[in-house]
C-alpha cells in the first residue's frame, strides 16, 4: 500500500498529503499549511526531474537513483562545504531535466575530477553536449571563475591551432634566412605572433563580457529572473565550445560564423535555463546586445577607414 501510495505521487504533485499545499521550494519539517511533517525521501520522482538546493549557498543538486533521490544521501557541499543531508533539503522541479536519463550532479570542473587538462576536456565535451546543464551545475560562487578559465583555456589551445600553419609557413620561409638577419627577422615574427594572439584572446574576452553586461541589463529590464550578473557571464562563458571548431586547419577564421551562431544558440538555451525565463525573452535579450555590438563595431571600422 504504502509503495503504491509512492509510485502515484509523482514529479508534477509534489503536494502535502494530508492538505495538499504544495511542497515546492519548501525546506523538510512540518508543512507550513497543516503541520504534517514531511520529508523528499518520502517521494519519489524521475530521475533528474528534481533539484535539492543547499541552503546556504543555493548550489543545485540533481537526484540521480532511480527514485530521483542523491546519491549518497549524505554528503559535503561542493560549493560552500556545508555538510548536507538529501532530507534536509528543498527541492524544485528541474525543467528541461524531465525525461532526459542525466542524473549526476555535473561539475567537470572540481579537483576530484583529475588534472588540468581532464578538466578542460570534460568541460569541453559538457559545453557543447549538454550546455544548459552545465551552466545550471555550476557553482554559484565559483561559476564565474570556472567559466573564465574555461573560455582563456579554449581561446589559447585552439587559437594556437588556427595560428599552426601560418606559424609553420613563416618557420618554413624563414628556414632560408640565415645568421643575424635570420635571427632577427624570427624573433620580430615570434613578438608579432604574440602580440596577434594576446589581441585575439583580449578582443574575445573583452567582447564576452561587454555582450555578458548588457545581455545581463536586458534580463533585468524585461521583468523577473532567477540569477545574478555573475551567473550571466558564467553562462555565456561556459557555452564557448563551439570554439574548438578553430582546430580545423585553415578553416578556422572562416568557420567564425558556424562558430558564432553555434555559441550563441547555446547561451540564448542555457540563460533560458539558468534564468528560468521563456526562449524568446532569452533570444531577444542575447540578441539586441549581440547586434548592438556587432553592429557598433562594423560601425567603428566603416567610420575609421
Ligand atoms: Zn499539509
Ligand atoms: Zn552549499
Amino acid at each position: 500500500m504504502l509503495v503504491q501510495a509512492r509510485v502515484l505521487r509523482r514529479i508534477d504533485h509534489l503536494k502535502c498529503p494530508k492538505c495538499d499545499y504544495s511542497l515546492w521550494n519548501i525546506t523538510p519539517g512540518p508543512c507550513p499549511e497543516c503541520g504534517h511533517p514531511f520529508q523528499p525521501s518520502d517521494f519519489d520522482f524521475k530521475p533528474g526531474a528534481v533539484a535539492f538546493t543547499c541552503d546556504s549557498c543555493d548550489q543545485t543538486y540533481f537526484g540521480s537513483s532511480s527514485r530521483g533521490h542523491l546519491e549518497p544521501k549524505t554528503f559535503t557541499c561542493v560549493s560552500c562545504d556545508r555538510f548536507l543531508d538529501m532530507d534536509a533539503m528543498a527541492i524544485m522541479p528541474a525543467e528541461g531535466f524531465v525525461g532526459s536519463h542525466m542524473l549526476q550532479q555535473v561539475i567537470p570542473w572540481s579537483p576530484s575530477r583529475g588534472n588540468l587538462l581532464k578538466r578542460w576536456f570534460l568541460m569541453l565535451g559538457a559545453s557543447l553536449g549538454s550546455p544548459v546543464r552545465l551552466a545550471q551545475g555550476l557553482p554559484p560562487t565559483r561559476g564565474l571563475f570556472i567559466g573564465i578559465i574555461f573560455l582563456l583555456l579554449n581561446l589559447v589551445v585552439f587559437g594556437l591551432f588556427m595560428a599552426l600553419p601560418f606559424l609553420l609557413l613563416t618557420g618554413i620561409a624563414l628556414g632560408g634566412v640565415t645568421g643575424t638577419a635570420g635571427g632577427r627577422a624570427l624573433s620580430q615574427t615570434i613578438v608579432l605572433f604574440l602580440l596577434v594572439a594576446l589581441m585575439f584572446i583580449f578582443v574575445i574576452l573583452v567582447g564576452t563580457l561587454m555582450v555578458g553586461l548588457l545581455v545581463h541589463v536586458m534580463i533585468v529590464l524585461t521583468g523577473r529572473h532567477e540569477k545574478g550578473l555573475s551567473v550571466t557571464l558564467a553562462s555565456l562563458m561556459v557555452t564557448s565550445g563551439p570554439l574548438c571548431v578553430l582546430v580545423v586547419p585553415c578553416l578556422g577564421l572562416y568557420a567564425s560564423p558556424v562558430i558564432i551562431i553555434w555559441w550563441f544558440i547555446n547561451s540564448v538555451l542555457a540563460l533560458k535555463g539558468v534564468h528560468g525565463i521563456s526562449t524568446f525573452r532569452s533570444l531577444m535579450c542575447a540578441l539586441v546586445p549581440m547586434v548592438l555590438i556587432v553592429g557598433g563595431f562594423i560601425t567603428l571600422m566603416t567610420l575609421s577607414l
